[in-house]
């Protein structure tokens, strides 16, 4: 039987780990040719060699998103590779919590940039080539954090407020160019996100707060995802909120 995305060619920011890596491998498995980004190159190499092992196919590319110059090289390498770029998972991004109030500041600028301007680098890059091929699908993972404000959270609520907001702009603006765009917005899942809190008592609290829960795992967002890339062209999922039963 036909998979669901034989012929499709997806890019998945932040592949390296946790919601990213399994978002690849589960396009993958639905027949998908799928580019997958991060900087760290050997946990790429060792994904594509997961995806090539079960039957699929996968191309590594080395990149910050927050470089725009790396960004645009992510999506037109994919489309060298494969031909086409179908769908574009914006997931890159770094949640560095501590209050406004004695911040480091350069964890607001990694933020911003990997979180906003990252994803909207790859953005503009991805949309001249579905603009040409008359279709396309930018998923863009934002948070519950994007929804409900919490002190600890300020800049990380900026940020991922702002992808909500940008999305559905976006999806206003390209919807007649049959590109589509979906925000997915997960509650706790358990990845490595935690681990680059700078903040040690931020750290110390939000660690503590998911041993207490059972967290989502990176496949319960891969489904979703999987979910709103293989509706009917006709149909945009616009978006997906996703809390562990716990939270
Ligand atoms: P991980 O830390 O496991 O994954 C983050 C990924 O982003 C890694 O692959 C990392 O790869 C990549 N990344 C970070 N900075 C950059 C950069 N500058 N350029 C390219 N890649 C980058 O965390 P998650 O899987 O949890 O996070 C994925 C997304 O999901 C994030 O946007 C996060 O905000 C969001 N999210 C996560 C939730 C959770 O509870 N885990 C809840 C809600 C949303 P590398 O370091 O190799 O570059």
């Amino acid at each position: 039987m036909a998979n669901k995305l034989d012929g499709k060619v997806a890019l998945v920011t932040g592949a390296s780990s946790g919601i990213g890596e399994a978002t690849a491998i589960a396009l993958a498995t639905e027949g998908a040719k799928v580019a997958v980004s991060a900087r760290r190159s050997d946990r790429l190499e060792s994904l594509v060699k997961r995806i090539a092992d079960s039957g699929g196919q996968a191309l590594p590319i080395v990149a910050d998103v927050a470089d725009e110059k790396q960004a645009q090289d992510m999506v037109s390498k994919t489309q060298a590779e494969f031909g086409r770029v179908d769908i574009l998972v914006n997931n890159a991004g770094v949640m560095l919590l501590g209050t406004i109030d004695g911040a480091n500041t350069e964890d607001w600028r990694r933020m911003v940039n990997t979180n906003i301007l990252g994803l909207l680098y790859a953005t503009h890059a991805a949309l001249t080539i579905m603009k040409s091929q008359g279709e396309g699908h930018i998923v863009n993972i934002s948070s519950v954090a994007g929804r409900v404000a919490q002190a600890g959270a300020g800049v990380y609520n900026a940020t991922k407020w702002g992808v909500c907001g940008l999305s559905e702009a976006l999806r206003q603006e390209v919807h007649s160019e049959k590109i589509r765009v979906t925000i997915i917005e997960p509650g706790a899942v358990a990845t490595e996100l935690t681990h680059h809190i700078t903040d040690s008592q931020a750290k110390e609290r939000i660690s503590k707060w998911i041993e207490g829960i059972k967290p989502l795992e990176s496949e319960d967002i891969a489904n979703a995802i999987v979910y709103a890339v293989t509706q009917p062209a006709h149909v945009n999922v616009n978006e997906i909120l996703i809390r562990p039963t716990d939270q």
